[in-house]
């Protein structure tokens, strides 16, 4: 993979990045410009997968490769199309290296390295955690201010972590079991609503009471930061069993909508503002799909307020796996003067914190 630096020779002080995102079942592209640290987002393109892999009830990674090489070539051309842009324009390429699914990750990273070849373009590996962690600052006031913590909450993944610059990531708590989102998913389905579960599950709960049920909470001693979703969902499963005459009220349906989602989303939000507490940090940063919920933002923004913290949340639209946030890390790390720390491999179970 070339590491070279063609910025200089930009011209105009603008770098333009193409973002590449497959590590999942969303093939994402998208177009930034950085200049002076500051990103612009040009355009972006995402397929989602979702309807494919829906009858599954989870993602088919040998149908999501498929997908990934099907759509890429097409949305990496339409995306240029569509801003007026050549090929020849771009200055870099990042490209999601992990973690994810092998299969695809490596219809990304293939695609990246041969275009890159072809441009002579430098390709930046960039990991899709850090992609998240940064998401928060692409809207709102202000730039990026080390430190912060970062809380990540997604499909794959639930943890907080110190960010102090670049590549100086430490993990300060992650789920010992489930990710929330992936809880979500499960809960979900056991109430009979489609894959994914997470965003079900908000509309639902948006009729009902979230005081109607008491779930339990994962680790709910004061100051234990860690996380733990599976009792929640098993909790869940056994109160449908007992309530199995209820399961076709309405009513019954958004009251425990309400309520499990509440279980989760304050676990989340006391645990990121304990940590922020006990670590003394002055920001907070959240993002990951379900950092897309509503009542987690609202909760989150109205806890940090509280407790006299900047909350920094990532923008809706980019919660979810995207290529905006794989572009933007890249340009931002350029801009800040550092190297691609990547290798040339892809790597499924890439840590956040190497
Ligand atoms: P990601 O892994 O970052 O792509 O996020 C996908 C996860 O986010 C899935 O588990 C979804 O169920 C969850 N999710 C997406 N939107 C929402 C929402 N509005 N509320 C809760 N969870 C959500
Ligand atoms: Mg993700």
């Amino acid at each position: 993979m070339k590491t070279g630096d063609r910025g200089a020779r930009a011209g105009n002080g603008n770098f333009l990045w193409l973002g590449i995102e497959t590590s999942c079942d969303e093939t994402g592209v998208a177009l930034v410009e950085e200049r002076a640290g500051r990103i612009r987002v040009v355009g972006a393109l995402l397929t989602s997968q979702v309807n494919r892999h829906r009858p599954f009830g989870g993602v088919v990674p040998e149908l999501a490769v498929r997908e990934h090489a099907r759509n890429l070539p097409l949305l990496v051309t339409r995306l240029l199309e569509e801003a007026g842009l050549r090929p020849q324009d771009l200055r870099g390429i990042a490209v999601t290296q992990g973690p994810g699914l092998a299969s695809s990750l490596l219809v990304g990273n293939a695609y990246a390295r041969a275009l890159a070849a072809s441009l002579d373009l430098p390709v930046f590996g960039i990991n899709h955690l850090e992609g998240h962690l940064f998401s928060p600052f692409l809207e709102g006031d202000g730039p990026i201010s080390f430190p912060f913590l970062g809380l990540i909450v997604s499909g794959g993944h639930t943890l907080l972590a110190a960010v102090e610059g670049w590549n100086r990531y430490r993990i300060v708590s992650a789920t010992t079991d489930d990710a929330a989102g992936e809880a979500l998913d499960k809960i979900a389905r056991l109430l009979g609503l489609p894959y994914p579960g997470g965003p079900e599950i908000e509309r639902l709960a948006r009729q009902g009471d979230p005081k109607a049920f008491r779930f339990p909470r994962g680790f709910p001693e004061e100051g234990d930061l860690r996380f733990s979703f599976s009792g929640v969902k098993t909790a869940v499963r056994y109160f449908l069993e007992q309530h199995a005459e209820r399961r076709s009220d309405p009513r019954f349906l958004a009251d425990a909508a309400a309520s499990l989602q509440e279980s989760i989303i304050r676990t989340l939000c006391e645990k990121t503002l304990q940590a922020a507490r006990q670590r003394s940090f002055r920001t907070v940063a959240a993002s990951g799909g379900v950092v897309a919920n509503r009542r987690l933002r609202q909760m989150l923004e109205e806890g940090c307020r509280d407790a006299g913290l900047c909350c920094r949340i990532a923008p809706s639209g980019l919660c979810t796996d995207n290529a905006v946030m794989i572009a933007a890390a890249a340009a931002w790390k350029h801009a800040a003067g550092i190297p691609p720390s990547l290798g040339t491999d892809i790597d499924p179970g890439l840590p956040l914190a190497l």
